[in-house]
């Protein structure tokens, strides 16, 4: 049986972040819906295209187009011990198709830890931000600074700051958040699966607590 974990949460709370270390030290894919409608846009395919207005705004890209991205990424081969989704679902409509295309092939969401911070938080996470140009690793100037400025420590590439973290934007995305992916917390906890992680510390302990959740369940 493959692992397919939920990492559920508002923007800024670090679900990036996590992911990426989780990742690394499991041997899970890490599929981040945010970072493939980012490599999208760069490529300039149809899908970025339709995608890029509603992420400027901070508004949800349609379901439709969503979760036709996550069905053909999550089927990879990448995917065959399992996977941390980050960013997705997001909506009451993506947690269906989620639990059907994995029972499709024999498998569903194990565990969903739901990483909590207060709205200032995300605020200062996000105005501080800085992302990687070719992979997407994920940066801040005060709370995890790349050695040299401007430069990403992993692949040297150019750090740059997300059109979308933008300080209005962020705030329409954290209502965004409240209306349209809140629900799922009822949605997963009524299933048993939901786990809350405290988000509001330093990285290396919200990894701590998030691979402690993890332990308890394998
Ligand atoms: P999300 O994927 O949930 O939107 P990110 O992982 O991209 O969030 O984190 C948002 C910002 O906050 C990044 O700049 C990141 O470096 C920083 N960050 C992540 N986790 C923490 C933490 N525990 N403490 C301080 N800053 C953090
Ligand atoms: P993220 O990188 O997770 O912060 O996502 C950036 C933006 O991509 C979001 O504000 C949305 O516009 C879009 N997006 C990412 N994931 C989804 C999703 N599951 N459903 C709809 N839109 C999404």
């Amino acid at each position: 049986m493959a692992t397919y974990i939920v990492l559920l949460g508002p923007p800024g709370v670090g679900k990036g972040t996590q992911a990426k270390i989780v990742a690394n030290q499991s041997g899970l894919a890490h599929i981040s819906s945010g970072d493939l409608f980012r490599e999208n846009i760069k490529n300039h395919t149809e899908l970025g295209q339709l995608a890029e207005n509603f992420i400027n705004k901070g508004e949800l890209v349609p379901d439709d187009l969503t979760i036709a991205m996550i069905k053909d990424r999550i089927t990879r081969s990448d995917c065959e011990s399992g996977a941390i989704l980050d960013g997705f679902p997001r909506t009451p409509v993506q947690a269906d198709a989620a639990k059907i295309m994995l029972n499709e092939i024999g498998e569903d969401i194990d565990i969903v830890p739901f990483i909590t911070a207060p709205d200032e938080i995300l605020v200062e996470r996000l105005s501080g931000r800085w992302t990687c140009r070719k992979s997407g690793h994920i940066f801040h100037t005060v709370f995890n600074p790349p050695l040299k400025e401007g430069v990403c420590d992993i692949d040297g590439s150019e750090l740059y700051q997300r059109d979308d973290d933008k300080v209005e934007t962020v705030k329409n995305r954290i209502q965004v958040y409240l209306r349209r992916t809140s629900p799922l917390i009822a949605y997963y906890r009524e299933q048993g699966k939901l786990v809350e992680v405290q988000g509001n510390q330093a990285i290396e302990e919200v990894t701590r607590d998030l691979l402690d959740v993890l332990a308890k369940e394998y």
